[in-house]
């Protein structure tokens, strides 16, 4: 990481050289040497990962895969066991009521599964100790999964509304469901932010001075004026870098990294910031929001029509009398979580999408395409993330672009040069073509 760090230093003077050689190049009109230098540029502010950034990437991927892997081999387990109904079975002479014995079967499940998983997340925790990304303790750690199962365990009266749909009105339960869940989405998103996020951190308003007066001045640009910004103890849990926005209505707001501010310079951070405030304005947590939705009918659905042909199918292997016996509960949950596995790169492709938006309006409302990059180049000197991922690993999982494209995207706009047509950048940017990376 030093040597990593020396090397980025060392590498300064170099970039100046090269951005004032593109400014030349840029101004003269000639693209594809302005695109060789952008390149060039790049290569710079990201050099060649050092062997411990290509292991710990590969790390993270494999164990992403593993996990989820797991994680549904776990839920097979326990429909192979017959969890569900040896639960009913316990539960029949004591519980009368219905949807309590489809809340016991949640709750059961929850916390068999949040067991199931704990080793491939101890391993996770392991290995951004051993990089030195994680600052909690093992306590604390163990406090956050306890809290996590907890909050899984508190959608049960869900999975009780879903069973009794499915019984009394069979195939078309997804309806009310899908109406629940959609009323549901938008009230978590405005509790989230004040209910759930504060259970595992503090937050407190960021403080007046020059970063708020340019946060402020950004959000007048940006055309959503007043922000609400905070400032999370992230540093109780890990050194990386962050800010995201969250929250709809009264709960809107943007939370900056506490990290972030320490370890970033203030144009840097105001460059992380309009990013997010691109988001702000773009309404992507609204629209997220209503994508969720859409989504969470359509499983409903796929799930309406798959769940009592399968269920069928194998009664006689695992005891399940029909897809609305509240026995079936694992197999659901199992059904739903393979879904949710094999709709990943749509999901991920959406949010890719959402971020390249944000990112070139971000560059419009900070006007200062030479920060951006080189907060995102510090994304990877800091936080070792993968400059160039596997196109496939994008492909599946990744919910941003690679840092790669951002850095070169960013440069592009701070050097005044349209990547598609080779042109100035309208007029709205800063009166400067270009700025000499700040001093760290
Ligand atoms: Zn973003």
């Amino acid at each position: 990481m030093t040597h990593l760090t020396r090397r980025i230093q060392y590498s300064f003077a170099a970039v100046a050289c090269v951005l004032a050689a593109v400014g030349a190049v840029a101004q003269s009109g000639a693209p594809p040497a302005a695109a060789n230098l952008v390149r060039e540029v790049a290569d710079i502010l990201l050099p060649p990962p050092q062997p411990d950034v290509l292991a710990y990437n590969r790390a993270l991927y494999a164990l992403y895969f593993v996990r989820n892997l797991w994680n549904l081999a776990g839920l097979w387990l326990l429909v192979a066991w017959g969890l569900g109904p040896t639960l009913l079975q316990a539960m029949a002479a004591r519980v009368k009521w219905e949807p309590a014995k489809v809340m016991a079967c949640w709750v059961a499940v929850v916390l068999a599964t949040a067991a199931w998983a704990l080793p491939w997340r101890l391993m996770g925790y392991q290995m951004e100790r051993a990089y030195g990304f994680a600052t909690l303790g093992p306590g604390l750690w163990l406090a956050d999964r306890a809290r996590d199962a907890l909050l899984a365990c508190l959608y049960a009266p869900l999975a009780a509304l879903a069973y009794h749909w499915m019984k009394r009105r069979r195939g078309d339960w997804w309806l009310p469901m899908s109406a629940v869940t959609g009323v549901g989405v938008l009230v978590m998103a405005v509790l989230w932010p004040v209910a759930v996020d504060p259970l595992y951190n503090r937050y407190r308003p960021l403080e007046q001075g020059a970063l708020r007066a340019g946060i402020e001045r950004m959000a007048e640009r940006a055309g959503a004026p007043d922000p609400e910004v905070l400032v999370m103890d992230s540093g109780s849990r890990t050194t990386k870098l962050n800010a995201y926005v969250t929250g709809i209505g009264p709960t809107k707001r943007i939370v900056i990294w506490d990290t972030t501010l320490a370890k970033l310079p203030p144009e840097q951070v105001l460059a992380i910031v309009g990013h997010e405030l691109a988001h702000y304005s773009l309404n992507h947590v609204w629209v997220g929001c209503v994508l969720g939705i859409l989504g969470a009918i359509l499983i409903f659905r796929l799930l309406s029509l798959a769940l009592p042909r399968i269920t069928r199918a194998t009664f006689r292997v695992h005891g399940i009398r029909a897809s609305w016996d509240p026995a079936g509960l694992p197999l659901a949950l199992l059904l739903l979580n393979v879904v949710l596995f094999l709709q990943s790169p749509i999901g991920s492709a959406v949010s890719r999408t959402f971020e390249r938006q944000a990112d070139a309006r971000g560059l419009t409302i900070s006007e200062n395409g030479i920060s951006a990059a080189r907060a995102y180049a510090a994304f990877y000197r800091q936080d070792f993330a993968d400059p160039d991922p596997p196109p496939a690993v994008v492909w599946w999982f990744y919910s941003h672009p690679p840092l790669r494209e951002r850095v070169e995207r960013a440069l592009w706009y701070g050097l005044a040069v349209s990547p598609a047509a080779g042109r100035n950048r309208p007029k709205e940017g800063p009166a400067a073509p270009f700025t000499l990376p700040e001093a760290r």
